[in-house]
């Protein structure tokens, strides 16, 4: 079992002083009753300790988050999953990690994937106390949260009739369906929210629904906001990709890719964007776009170009990007639809250099290649996009947009210092 709890570390830190003393006991009396006396009394209190300080941990007297990450798609549950875990660590309740939740094409219900299919689970022990839903159904949910006991969380009723109605609707009923989960009533938490950096939000909860009284939460949707917080973004550094999807994401750049730098790009182009990109003129800050033009659009309004960028725009400041980047000799294009790798091939062929992409396509295997290259050009409304921004500004690594600053705006920053 992997040490989700910090318990198991003590755990395992008794066991090995456990084991000096037992050596150390073993040389001073040398195999006599009095040893065997010892021996046993030692190991009764030691796995009683054990068993208390195990149970302590895992029955966390804060209580617990647990919610459906039940808006959009993985870049949007990311987000979603940022706010909850600064929530969970504003209230001091352990976050449940619930599994991702993903569409296959033709099929009706969701897809539960694990959440440390991803990514790893340690990391974020730094930060604050979390385990897997998997874990949490199998090991707490038996002891404090019992079928009886499951109410659901939403801000106002949902759905037919005056609840949550957690499970009305894909994917929410198969979520929960996942771990057999019924809920048998549903509590309403307006006005409260999920802003704990303002208005003492984090106190207003904790008298309302104190731990010991209401030990989990379980809501109906991520108790975030999106797209995310400020606040939390720089908690993408805990978000660290697991051994599966990093080994083929190295395996790919050791491989696909000719030595040397390369450059990653995100297009976002796909019929789903096409639409969405319609409404940019009534949504000027639309997704994900607040990362480029700040949350009350004190950078900007967002545009056409931005949303779904010409090929034009495209070539030139690929070209640009690669005169700057030292010895770029690739260029990794991610998309969810039209890669463009024929167009791009010609473009930069003087440049010698190449353009690549995934085969078959892997969203999150694409989105940690593109953390790792030289330097990534991304799209502001897209939270996919936003993803690999964070994970970048984490380890300081250089990124920049499509069609962003606006033209005019960068031409001047080229001229004076004061950079955008
Ligand atoms: P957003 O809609 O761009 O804000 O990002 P979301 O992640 O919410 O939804 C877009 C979805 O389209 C992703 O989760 C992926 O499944 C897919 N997608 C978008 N861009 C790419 C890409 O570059 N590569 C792959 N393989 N899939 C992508
Ligand atoms: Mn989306």
């Amino acid at each position: 079992m992997k040490p989700y709890f910090s318990s198991c570390n003590i755990y395992v830190g008794s066991r090995s002083h456990f084991v000096r003393k037992m050596e150390v006991y073993y040389k001073q009396f040398g195999g006599s009753f009095k040893f065997i006396w010892r021996l046993w009394f030692y190991m009764v209190l030691n796995i009683s300790m054990i068993n208390i300080l195990v149970r302590a941990e895992k029955v966390d007297s804060g209580g617990f988050v647990l919610y459906c990450p039940c808006m959009g798609r993985f870049g949007n549950q990311a987000d979603h999953f940022l706010g909850a875990l600064g929530f969970s660590k504003g209230l001091n309740r352990t976050l449940v990690l619930p599994p991702w939740v993903e569409y296959r094409y033709g099929e009706l219900r969701s897809i539960q994937v694990p959440f440390d299919t991803y990514f790893k689970v340690e990391p974020f022990l730094k930060y604050h106390r979390v385990l897997t839903m998997e874990n949490f159904m199998k090991t707490v949910a038996l002891e404090i949260w019992p079928p009886q006991k499951r109410i659901a969380f939403c801000y106002t009723a949902r759905g037919d009739g005056n609840g949550c109605n957690a499970k009305e609707g894909n994917p929410f009923g198969p979520f929960w369906d996942t771990f057999d989960v019924d809920f048998v009533a549903s509590e309403f938490y307006g006005p409260l929210h999920y802003d704990i950096y303002h208005h003492d939000m984090s106190t207003k909860w904790n008298e309302k629904y104190p731990a010991h009284q209401w030990s989990v939460l379980a809501f109906t949707g991520a108790p975030a906001s999106f797209p995310v917080q400020l606040e939390n973004r720089e908690l993408h550094r805990y978000m660290q990709w697991s051994e599966l999807i990093w080994k083929q994401a190295h395996d790919f750049i050791k491989q696909e890719l000719p030595t040397g730098a390369f450059v990653g790009i995100h297009l976002r182009n796909g019929i789903d964007w096409v639409r969405a990109c319609e409404h940019i003129n009534y949504s000027p800050n639309l997704f994900a776009a607040p990362q480029c033009l700040g949350y009350q659009n004190e950078r900007g309004i967002a545009t056409t170009e931005m949303c779904l960028p010409s090929k034009e725009t495209i070539v030139r400041q690929l070209k640009r990007v690669l005169r700057n980047v030292k010895g770029a000799v690739a260029v990794f294009v991610a998309s969810d639809s039209n890669h463009m790798i024929s167009d791009l091939t010609e473009a930069v062929k003087r440049m010698e250099v190449t353009v690549h992409r995934l085969e078959p396509p892997n969203p999150h295997v694409e989105l940690a290649i593109l953390g790792q290259s030289n330097h990534f050009i991304g799209n502001c409304i897209s939270s996919f996009s936003a993803f690999v921004k964070r994970e970048r500004d984490t380890h300081g690594l250089p990124s920049s947009f499509w069609a962003f600053p606006t033209e005019r705006v960068s031409a001047n920053a080229n001229q004076s210092h004061d950079e955008l």
